[in-house]
């Protein structure tokens, strides 16, 4: 029995027979946890809106840099590309502030954005038309808005955010997260013409 086998036995016994002890789990911090009922309730909406809905955990670091659990609400048909984005997220702990569903806001798009919160589903109009936006289908999800925000007509939304291409959690026309987007079919607000809304990626239905 040589010096090296009496070591490593003593060191298995000491870890209680396991060599490769695993992680210990990191501590997952909860933003949200409701179920789509709850996540609906405070607002009027029609079923032809709801009926495709469906409420996702995702897994973010936040700015804080703790783990945190929160939730999107979203059509069905783009839970799957928002899963895998959000994983992505996570691994390369891109930080997202948090992920509540609108109506903690009572539903004001406003309120949210103040507070940085990123959020899909939003039975509302294109401020300032009678056009229903893509998000009252949870056709489109905004990022992040307080740090990126939309630009509209020389005005900034939300209020008093600026645009700092080179601050944490913020996207660019070539942020990797931008082009996930891209891969999956998807739009980014912060390229088109008359507006530039880089907090806003979305996915219409294509139309034939
Ligand atoms: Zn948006």
């Amino acid at each position: 029995m040589n010096f090296l086998f009496i070591l490593s036995v003593i060191f298995i016994f000491s870890s209680g027979g396991q060599v490769n002890k695993p992680h210990k789990k990191e501590r997952v911090i909860i933003d949200s946890h409701i179920t789509l009922a709850e996540a609906l309730k405070g607002k009027e909406i029609p079923n032809t809106n709801t009926k495709n809905l469906r409420i996702i955990d995702v897994e973010y670091y936040s700015f804080d840099n703790g783990l945190h659990r929160g939730q999107v609400v979203i059509h069905k048909d783009l839970a799957e590309d928002l899963k895998e984005i959000f994983t992505l997220i996570k691994e390369k702990k891109f930080p997202i502030k948090k992920v509540d569903p609108i109506n903690k806001y009572d539903w004001s798009d406003e309120a949210s954005m103040k507070d940085n919160n990123t959020s899909a589903f939003n039975y509302r109009v294109i401020s300032g038309t009678r056009t229903f936006s893509t998000h009252s289908l949870g056709r489109a999800i905004d990022i992040n808005p307080f740090l990126n925000p939309q630009i509209k007509n020389g005005q900034t939304f939300p209020e008093g955010a600026v645009y700092n291409k080179y601050s944490r959690g913020t996207i660019t026309a070539n942020s990797w997260l931008t082009h996930e987007f891209y891969k999956r079919g998807w739009r980014w607000g912060g390229n088109w013409k008359f507006t530039q809304d880089y907090q806003h990626f979305e996915k219409t239905k294509i139309i034939k």
